[in-house]
């Protein structure tokens, strides 16, 4: 890769130029979507980075080659066996890409519809992976045909509309989350309409998640007669309105008018422009806006969002799996035993996959002590253990909590929608339920060695070699 000269890039679209709050970063088939990074890129003028390698190959790196190598192959073949992982083998993810679990959430009663007004969408067989890779993906029901650079589970597939309206797209995606956001959230059963607000998303540069979540959101505020035509320029936004998704996505990638500043800078932002009481159902956590979980539907997935780093965020950590799709048999229902669950994903995904750059969905063919093999011969750091691997990430877990703390979080920002906290679910296998987050936060704030104001002690940064941190939050 880093010897092959050609050229790699990462750049913003016009939402990104513009400081849209939801810009991302897309790079080749992939984009940096949550937190608007874009809109930083924009703010400081720069367009695209580019890198061009060719003085050092992978080679020039790797500490034991021959043990590397050997570590590779067994996880590799791990991967191609795994019902899940592996393309020859027809695994979920490899034909289905991360929409191989639409059926499983929605079951679950956790697939946000219509603005988490319920979590049951009753035309998901419209949506579901199956109904994308017969009509909409290329090739047909095969495995991912735009994969990440030298990926063996090929999740990414690529798609084409080939008739109607937006016949000639082609777009990358869309995937799990994606089709949530421009389906389910808006109450649109329509794939091509999907597909093609994926693909104006990648084209003006925004992130689908974010922009999916504050259109559903707007369309309830449209329903709720908390806007009007005056506000959306015209466009009826009812839920369901697949054109007028098509067309809001459009003016968000443009910032054209009332209707497209509204969007393109998320729920939020908004709610407080809104108001009305709209804020109840604004659905964010400290300014992020939720992905495709409704968390009453798995609590352990709501003390993940309510307490990560950057706001609701369905991979800070994950606890979806094992609480919605019974990978691990976890009790959706339970908070028991969350707070050990959300800490230890915490720090597991953070040294095994975002530090590493490898993929998080190796994860469903290989265990993560795979992952830390290949890093002690990578680097000939010889972590002893599993476990001292894994403090490694409960380091950078404390260290992003110490940055926060600094920058002025407090526990307050460690809390969830009013809807999620007070709006019971009306329907599914956790009707009645909604989020129980004083059960599991204190707990949580303890098992990571913080205060009861969810601040890292002064203990714990000493513990983990982080003394520098000490000063920057007692002064001394
Ligand atoms: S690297 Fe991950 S996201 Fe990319 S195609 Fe492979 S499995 Fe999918």
């Amino acid at each position: 890769h880093m010897r092959d000269r050609m050229p790699r890039v990462a750049c913003i679209g016009p939402a990104g130029e513009k400081q849209a709050l939801l810009a991302n970063i897309i790079s080749e088939v992939r984009a940096a979507g949550r937190g608007g990074a874009g809109a930083v890129m924009g703010s400081k003028n720069l367009k695209a980075i580019v890198v061009v390698g060719h003085k050092y190959g992978p080679d020039d790196f790797v500490y034991d080659k021959e043990k590397f190598m050997e570590a590779v192959r067994e996880t590799s073949k791990l991967l191609s066996e795994s019902k899940i992982t592996g393309p020859r083998v027809r695994g979920a993810l490899s034909i289905y890409g991360t929409a191989n679990i639409i059926d499983g959430i929605n079951a679950a009663g956790g697939w946000p519809t219509k603005n988490f007004q319920t979590g049951i969408f009753e035309k998901v067989k419209e949506v579901n992976g199956p109904s994308f890779g017969r009509e909409i993906w290329i090739p047909p029901d095969s495995p991912g045909a735009r994969p990440c650079y030298a990926c063996q589970i090929l999740c990414a597939h690529a798609a084409v509309i080939r008739d109607g309206k937006y016949a000639g797209t082609f777009d990358e995606g869309p995937e799990y989350e994606t089709i949530w956001a421009f389906g389910p959230q808006c109450g649109v059963s329509d794939k091509k309409a999907i597909t093609r607000a994926d693909y104006l998303s990648d084209y003006y540069g925004l992130d689908t998640i974010s922009l999916g979540n504050t259109i559903g959101f707007l369309m309830e505020c449209y329903e709720r007669g908390l806007i009007t035509k005056e506000d959306t320029d015209g466009i009826d936004l009812r839920f369901g309105n697949a054109g007028a998704l098509v067309e809001v996505v459009h003016r968000a990638g443009t910032m054209e008018g009332n209707i497209g500043k509204l969007a393109a800078n998320g729920t939020k932002r908004a709610a407080e422009k809104i108001g009305k009481g709209s804020e109840k159902f604004a659905i964010h956590v400290k300014g992020l806006e939720l992905p495709a979980y409704d968390p009453r539907a798995a609590q352990g997935m709501g003390l993940c969002y309510a307490r990560s780093d950057r706001g609701a965020c369905h991979l800070r950590p994950w606890t979806a799996g094992a609480e919605m799709l019974g990978l691990n048999g976890v009790d959706p229902r339970k908070t028991e035993g969350k707070a050990e669950l959300v800490k230890t994903a915490s720090e597991v995904f953070a040294v095994a996959y975002d530090s590493t750059g490898l993929c998080l969905f190796m994860a469903f063919g290989a265990p993560a002590d795979k992952v830390y093999k290949m890093v002690n011969h990578a680097t000939g750091f010889n972590y002893e253990s599993f476990e001292e691997f894994v403090k490694v990430g409960e380091r950078i877990h404390n260290l992003t909590r110490a940055f926060n703390v600094r920058e002025g979080f407090t526990r307050k920002d460690d809390t969830l929608p009013w809807r999620i906290l007070n709006e019971p679910l009306p329907e599914g296998p956790c009707k009645g339920d909604v989020v129980k987050l004083d059960e599991m936060l204190p707990e949580y704030y303890k098992l990571c060695g913080w205060d009861e104001e969810g601040r890292p002690t002064k203990e714990k940064l000493k513990e983990l070699g982080l003394d520098f941190a000490i000063k920057e939050l007692y002064g001394e």
